[in-house]
């Protein structure tokens, strides 16, 4: 299949998602994660009418954004953020999704208050306890909220997860519930932060994340088809 039909494949898959536990689909947004693809495929793409575009690292960002001949996108770094490319990625991106510390929170709005931007953010959770990846332990939620209070360049929108990965994808629903859960903990502990969406659910289990409440999902390879190993 061309990349417009799997894009429009993916599309109907939400939609029917939806529907059947009685959501809109407009209230779940899109995001086609391109890393590892060409600034022509993300062409392609949001000829077909895709808005939303996500990257995992800033340096790919950088080389690929700029490139891209298509003007009105928006951008979303999903990936690990490091400290030192935080400005880099403030002019690159419009959403970050992977903050995962109050003191990455605390440094991405000293920077987006140097650039005069107001930056919509997720905080990236851990949840399986996994070293390996990133993200806020639940047990440090709270101090990250609080801190989040004092902020006034970053608006936290809500919450991000990158569940284990299991062949069967309704292994990953405890997670996504989950999340889910401390989402609606947060809003009642922070009820000034705008605290709405759950970006939850990539291309083997974005159907069981949109019943769990996904508002946001994250789309590589059922878009763009399959990554090439990395080398
Ligand atoms: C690569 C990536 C995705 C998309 O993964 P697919 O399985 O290709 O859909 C989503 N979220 C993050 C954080 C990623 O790094």
């Amino acid at each position: 299949m061309s990349i417009p039909e799997n894009l429009a494949l993916v599309r109907r898959r939400i939609a029917k998602k939806a529907r059947s536990v009685g959501r809109m689909q407009e209230d779940i947004l899109l995001v086609a994660v391109s890393k590892t693809f060409p600034a022509s495929s993300v062409e392609e793409v949001a000829r077909a009418g895709q808005l939303h575009f996500g990257e995992s690292r800033v340096q790919e960002g950088e080389d690929k954004i700029p490139t891209v001949n298509v003007s009105g996108l928006i951008w979303h770094l999903v990936g690990h953020l490091q400290s030192n490319k935080l400005k880099r990625a403030l002019q690159l991106f419009h959403w970050i999704h992977s903050v995962d510390s109050a003191s990455l929170l605390c440094k991405l709005d000293r920077h987006a208050a140097a650039l005069g931007k107001q930056v919509p953010v997720l905080l990236q959770l851990n949840l399986s306890g996994e070293t390996t990846k990133f993200g806020i332990s639940e047990s440090d939620l709270d101090s990250t909220l609080d801190a989040a209070l004092q902020l006034k360049s970053v608006s936290v929108e809500g919450l991000m997860i990158i569940p284990p990965f299991y062949d069967d994808p309704t292994a990953a629903r405890p997670f996504f519930r989950r999340l889910r859960e401390l989402l609606d903990y947060s809003k009642k502990r922070a009820p000034a932060l705008p605290m709405k969406h759950l970006s939850m659910g990539m291309s083997h289990d974005f159907e069981e994340a949109i019943e769990e409440g996904a508002t946001i999902i994250r789309v590589g390879t059922a878009i763009f088809g399959r990554r090439e190993a990395k080398k």
